[in-house]
């Protein structure tokens, strides 16, 4: 099918009047309407979180967090591409920690916020990957790292849910220290620790 048989949609993008096919994404709507590939352009396959969005669509009052490379256009829908600056992200050395006793304390001493969670769940409302990034922070703030680390496996690091949180807690950061300890205190990762398990007990064949 060729691009002038396929369906068009009208979408506002940044306050812009855009009348493109209906099978592109918001930003692929954007740079079809004329506008320079400059703004929010990064992997265009929803692994980098740079085109995050604010998507609104036609008769729904609802406004919800996405990733704009990954939000195919509607009729009526309506675009704002979120431009902020990365705030500084907290600093450390994982090679300063000694041991894996130490990692706790360490923790709470580069994430003092994270204990002062208020349960709100704007994080996971504004995640665009679907994340349960609340119970992410919660768990590490527990010390459980591997199972916090494991819930941020499919994050993006758009930041989104950093700046939702009113308590200034960065939890994406809080869930890549959480995989980075866990990688480098234990090298094994969890599902290969469970598969190894399941061999022992004869639940999986190998074939040799
Ligand atoms: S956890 Fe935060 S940074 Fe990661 S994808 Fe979700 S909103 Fe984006
Ligand atoms: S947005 Fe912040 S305070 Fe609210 S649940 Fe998420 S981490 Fe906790």
């Amino acid at each position: 099918m060729s691009e002038s048989d396929e369906k068009l949609v009208n979408v506002k993008i940044d306050g812009r009047e855009i009348t493109a096919p209906a099978s592109l994404s918001a930003i692929q709507a954007l740079w079809h309407a004329g506008y320079p590939r400059i703004k929010s352009v990064g992997c265009l396959e929803g692994v980098c979180g740079s085109c995050r969005v604010l998507v609104r669509r036609a008769g729904n009052s609802e406004v919800r967090t996405q990733l704009g490379c990954q939000t195919l256009i509607e009729e009526g829908m309506q675009v704002m591409f979120l431009v902020f600056p990365r705030p500084t992200h907290h600093t450390y050395k994982l090679e300063e920690i000694n041991s894996s006793w130490e990692v706790q304390t360490k923790f709470h001493q580069i994430f003092p916020e994270a204990s002062r969670c208020r349960e709100c769940r704007g994080c996971n409302s504004s995640c665009p990957k679907g994340i349960d990034v609340m119970r992410g922070v919660e768990l590490a703030a527990k010390g459980r790292f591997r199972e916090a680390g494991e819930l941020f496996v499919e994050c993006v690091m758009c930041d989104l849910c950093l700046t939702a949180c009113p308590e200034l807690i960065a939890p994406n950061h809080v869930g890549l220290f959480s995989r980075r300890v866990t990688a480098y205190f234990h090298t094994r990762p969890s599902n290969l620790i469970r598969r190894l398990e399941g061999l022992q007990r004869g639940k999986f064949k190998v074939d040799e």
